[in-house]
């Protein structure tokens, strides 16, 4: 139907007559000449029409906003004045000739200009609307130029893209399952699955060698902020590669992306052990970009009386630790007042800080709440720790050592924001030498990353410390974001064995729940790893997106629910009868349902 796309014109196609088929962005009626900035995907062009073509002429005052059109017409160079620089096909414009109307539409529910201020309900309630708009395209194309340069750097690297299946058994990432029922097992459910994870390693137990997928997970998780339930995965698993390799190839391909997709070389990936991020930035996902560190400073205050600070560093399980802000004296009280409700959200039962003003002048100099309970000789020891100067403000954590670095690691990342302390440019490091395990609330251990992680000792030194050992896992961070994460995996069925045992899982669980998996670990299973990234959150970073919402054509909203198609909805009584399901309440809108 069309010769050109609208926003690919050119000064190059001048005088040339081209076809063109779009919507109506906007449409000027300029005391007899009537201008249509006619959209594709690719951009806005200017077609004019002039009462010289009658007809037609007609048809383009009858034209709204969002009218589909095909029209042809003559490419000419704007006059003097009228060339826009503001706008990619502004030195052009294209005279109408033909105007078809291909389909009429009715007041958009919404203006689609870049600087859309509606609320993203309706967005998301007319997000074929929305996905129209110039910016939205731009995400989708870039994405699809991001996976096909995934699956061209795989499939050079010998990678297989092998489909695995959305029906299937519960696998454990950390989240609660989506769960469908079985028609023919009635009383069953299948599970979607939270990641190809346990799929992934049977391939490599298949000979394979090298799988990947760009697949859909599903996680029903709580609500946190810019999390979806479903998502996509870049799936990877490799056999006879050990962790340096995987690494390798990984860092290889994310560095080619960049460079391909963006023109950005991304400068090397530094390797840092969790416990250095964890003590340097309170965080597994550090964002360098930020000049601030954590520097613990127990043994300072295990001397002093104050309850406050002395509990927790005198606390096996607890830190003391200070973050300095260069310059940051000038920070108000009522700001103070504010990152004190901040932290708190972390759990965190006060926020201690101290301005120094005159360094030279000793405690004099110093302004703080907490001054009067700390003997002056451990204030001169913290400052000089600290390398204060004058004009800096100190903030202090002390509470369990998670508290204090979960909330001191986001206070840190907030002062970043604040201050406009984050560096220009990107970030990448990859963090390793993760534990293998965790405490949860109740204190039983719980996978830090899954259960099949490999763990980088022996089955008889993990069984005599679990909590201390770390595993094989690795995370690829970039700017503060977790970009993707994966392991080694265990191979040996003795080791999973004592994994499941750790965890707590029953023999005969063990055997109901991942039997499959533990037969297949006797027949042969190599040595294999891999990871995955997080595709939505990777679009988002590489274009610049403040949300993953706006990098998934069709997302959920907060509460996991999609508001244009309205699911999840009720489903009538006869399609549960036939799943064998009775609803303990049915729902207002079920019967409403049933009625209809
Ligand atoms: N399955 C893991 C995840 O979804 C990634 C991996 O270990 O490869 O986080």
């Amino acid at each position: 139907m069309r010769s050109h796309y609208c926003g690919a014109l050119t000064t190059d196609q001048i005088d040339e007559t081209v076809t063109l088929c779009g919507w109506v962005d906007r449409r000027r009626d300029h005391g007899g000449v009537i201008f249509l900035d006619m959209r594709d995907r690719q951009g806005i062009v200017q077609v004019v029409f002039d009462p010289d073509t009658e007809e037609h002429f007609e048809a383009a005052d009858r034209v709204r906003s969002e009218y589909v059109l095909r029209v042809t017409g003559r490419v000419r160079a704007r006059g003097e004045g009228t060339v826009n620089p503001t706008m990619a096909t502004g030195q052009i414009e294209v005279l109408g000739k033909e105007l078809e109307i291909l389909n009429a539409a009715e007041t958009p529910p919404f203006q689609l200009d870049e600087h859309t201020s509606v609320g993203e309900d309706v967005r998301l309630r007319y997000r074929y609307m929305d996905l129209r708009r110039n910016e939205m395209q731009q995400r989708f194309i870039q994405r699809s130029k991001i996976t096909t340069a995934v699956r061209n750097f795989l499939d050079a690297e010998g990678f297989l893209d092998i489909e695995t299946p959305i029906l299937t058994r519960a696998t454990p990432e950390g989240a609660r399952d989506y769960l469908v029922p079985s028609r023919t097992h009635p009383g069953q459910f299948f599970a979607l699955p939270q990641s190809p994870q346990l799929f992934k390693q049977l391939l490599m137990v298949s000979g394979f060698d090298r799988y990947y997928q760009i697949a859909k997970c599903f996680r029903d998780e709580d609500l946190r902020a810019d999390r979806q339930p479903e998502f996509t995965q870049i799936d990877i698993e490799t056999a006879f590669l050990d962790e340096a390799a995987i690494m390798e190839i990984t860092e290889r391909m994310i560095v080619g992306l960049f460079d391909q997709v963006l023109d950005v070389q991304l400068p090397a990936f530094p390797h840092m052990t969790y416990a250095e991020a964890m003590e340097r930035f309170g965080s597994d996902k550090p964002d360098l970009r930020i000049p601030l560190e954590l520097v613990s400073v127990d043994d300072l205050m295990a001397q002093v009386e104050f309850k406050v600070f002395h509990g927790p560093a005198t606390d096996p399980d607890g830190r003391v630790a200070a973050l300095k802000v260069t310059g940051g004296s000038g920070i108000s009280r009522k700001e103070i007042d504010a990152y004190t409700k901040f932290v708190s959200v972390y759990g965190a039962r006060g926020l201690a800080w101290i301005k120094v003003n005159d360094i030279a002048a000793g405690v004099e100099g110093l302004q703080s709440p907490i001054l009067k309970f700390m003997p002056e000789e451990i204030v001169t020891q913290l400052m000089q720790r600290l390398e204060a100067a004058d004009g800096d403000i100190i903030f202090f954590g002390a509470d369990k050592t998670a508290i204090v670095n979960e909330s001191l690691g986001a206070l840190r990342v907030k002062l970043g924001e604040d201050q406009g302390l984050i560096a220009d440019g990107w970030a990448p490091l990859w963090v390793v030498d993760f534990p293998m395990f965790e405490p949860d609330s109740q204190g039983n251990l719980t996978p830090l990353h899954h259960p099949f992680t490999a763990p980088s000792c022996s089955v008889e030194e993990l069984k005599a410390n679990p909590a201390t050992a770390l595993s094989r896992a690795y995370d690829m961070v970039l700017n503060g974001t977790e970009l993707g994460g994966g392991s080694i995996r265990i191979h040996q069925r003795s080791m999973q064995e004592a994994v499941f045992d750790i965890l707590a899982i029953a023999p005969a669980e063990a055997q109901e729940k991942f039997g499959f998996l533990l037969d297949a670990l006797k027949y042969g299973a190599p040595p294999h790893g891999g990871l995955a990234f997080g595709l939505d959150r990777l679009v988002m970073l590489m274009t610049g997106s403040a949300s993953i919402r706006d990098v998934i054509a069709f997302p959920k909203t907060q509460s996991a629910a999609c508001v244009m198609t309205e699911a999840p909805g009720v489903v009538d009584s006869a399609q549960l009868r036939e799943l064998n399901i009775r609803l303990r309440e049915a729902p207002a809108a079920a019967d409403k349902a049933e009625e209809g």
